[in-house]
């Protein structure tokens, strides 16, 4: 299949003796054996089949085996949620004693993994600033094993050189992993530029309508086999009724991500224009300090649109208070669009200089543009600014 679109509709996995049009749901924990022997070669996996849920499941493969063609990777396998891909794939990989080296932007639970749960197991983490890429082959020790980032960044959406973290990886032999979850494989393919792993929260642009938690690690295939093993023991596993969900969501991810991207365009030049607005940051913006790199491996600017208002952190809080119609939620790519002010919520407990450091200032807001029209989404960011 040629297109990721047809891709995203046709691939499918094979249909029952009922001959359903749309893949049925598999709402089942285990699978049944013919006989003792089918069941031993199935347990010794001379035989490719599904035995138990919690390894394989009809609707996670399909779900899987779409995102890999969306990816471009060989293998993969379904999380219940993001976190659990993000936690999965790094306990798989790495050993007490290896290292991590990782942009210092990423989303806030695997920050608090990075540093607050991995270093139980002897992994440590060395962080670099968006903006110190060019220094960032001085981190790597001789037992860094995993470079990880995610571009764009949450919540600044600052972009990382995708081509350059490649090479950086593939000169030192580490393992690129790169959450692609504000991108989508829709606008950008991290494999292609030499990541050996991408991971998502399905949860946001993948399921796309705020119904289900999921999250899916795909790449090299010899990695995924370990990925598997740790997973199929530890029990991460998505359910087969949000896989069902999922593969479903991905048979709309391309018109949807296109008309995202068409309304996010808009409310960042509506916004670029007001008098109440400092700075705005959208990728595909030519004032984003990015945007080169932006063009060069994103097909579009995405959906999350980042601004600094004039008055601070008192002008957030009221920001958010006036809106009427934007929800105050804690997801993003919704078909809801979703405003949050980090600095009073998500990142509150950082101090200010760590705030910084991440690039949430106190009159940061972000945005998730959603697909209400796009009038009324501007009309109502208008009204809150105005009311200011
Ligand atoms: C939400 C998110 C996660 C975590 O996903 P969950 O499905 O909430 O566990 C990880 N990375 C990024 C970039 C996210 O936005």
């Amino acid at each position: 299949m040629k297109h990721m679109e047809t891709a995203a509709i046709r691939r499918q996995i094979d249909r029952s003796q009922y001959l359903e049009h749309s893949t049925p749901l598999y709402l089942t924990s285990s699978f049944v054996f013919e006989d003792a022997e089918d069941m031993r070669a199935s347990f010794s996996e001379e035989k490719e089949r599904n035995i138990y849920s919690r390894f394989t499941n009809p609707n996670n493969t399909e779900f899987v085996e779409k995102m890999c063609a969306l990816e471009g990777a060989e293998s993969g396998y379904a999380f219940a949620t993001g976190m659990s891909a993000v936690f999965s794939t790094l306990a798989a990989l790495l050993n007490s004693g290896d290292h991590i080296v990782s942009c210092r932007s990423v989303f806030g639970s695997t920050h608090t993994l990075f540093t607050k749960f991995l270093p139980k197991w002897s992994i440590n983490t060395t962080y670099f600033k968006v903006n110190e890429t060019a220094t960032l082959e001085s981190l790597i020790q001789p037992n860094t094993k995993v470079l990880y980032a995610e571009t764009p960044t949450n919540p600044a959406v600052a972009i990382l050189d995708l081509a350059l973290l490649g090479r950086i990886a593939k000169k030192h032999n580490l393992i690129l992993i790169i959450d692609n979850c504000f991108a989508t494989p829709y606008l950008q393919q991290p494999i292609t530029f030499g990541a050996d792993l991408v991971i998502h929260s399905a949860t946001k642009l993948i399921d796309g309508q705020g119904r289900v938690l999921g999250g899916v690690t795909v790449g090299r295939a010899d990695l995924i086999r370990e990925i598997y093993l740790f997973s199929r023991n530890s029990g991460p596993a998505l359910s087969p009724f949000n896989a069902w969900v999922l593969s479903k969501s991905l048979e709309t991810l391309a018109v949807r991500v296109e008309q995202h991207c068409d309304s996010a365009d808009k409310v960042a030049h509506f916004l670029s224009g007001n008098s109440k607005v400092a700075h705005v940051a959208y990728p595909f913006l030519p004032t984003h300090p990015q945007c080169a790199i932006a063009k060069k491996q994103m097909k579009r600017g995405g959906n999350i649109v980042a601004f600094e208002l004039k008055g601070g952190l008192e002008a957030g809080r009221n920001f958010l208070n006036r809106l009427q119609l934007c929800s105050l939620s804690a997801n993003l790519g919704d078909t809801r669009t979703i405003v949050t002010h980090p600095a009073s919520t998500t990142h509150h407990k950082l101090s200010k200089e760590e705030r910084w450091e991440v690039g949430i200032t106190d009159g940061l807001i972000r945005i998730s543009v959603g697909l209400e029209h796009i009038e009324d989404i501007i009309q109502d960011i208008k009204q809150a600014l105005n009311n200011l």
